[in-house]
């Protein structure tokens, strides 16, 4: 078993089933880091910065308010715009 703490990647023989780390201070150090990442995770969305699409993944610009990158909004449009097309169509 390597440890999961990717700055210690010992191996070591796990004593239970579960065990994911060499050692208790391993467990915290991992645990500590995501929770950090977390965190900054979250102050960067309140900052702006990395959202992805929800469409395709892309990151979407600072400048961007909706939740879809630019040519997914465009694709959405063109979609709307042929329904429409086709309702029309079909009235008349
Ligand atoms: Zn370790
Ligand atoms: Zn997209």
């Amino acid at each position: 078993m390597i440890c999961a703490n990717k700055e210690c990647s010992i191996d070591f023989d796990p004593k239970t089933h579960n065990q994911k780390y060499c050692s208790d201070e391993c467990c915290r150090i991992a645990t500590n880091r995501r929770i950090m990442e977390k965190y900054y995770e979250k102050k960067a969305i309140r900052n702006g910065a990395a959202r992805g699409c929800k469409k395709c993944g892309a990151q979407l610009s600072r400048y961007n308010d909706t939740v879809l990158c630019a040519p997914c909004n465009k694709k959405i449009d063109i979609n709307k715009r042929s329904k429409i097309k086709g309702m029309i169509d079909e009235i008349s």
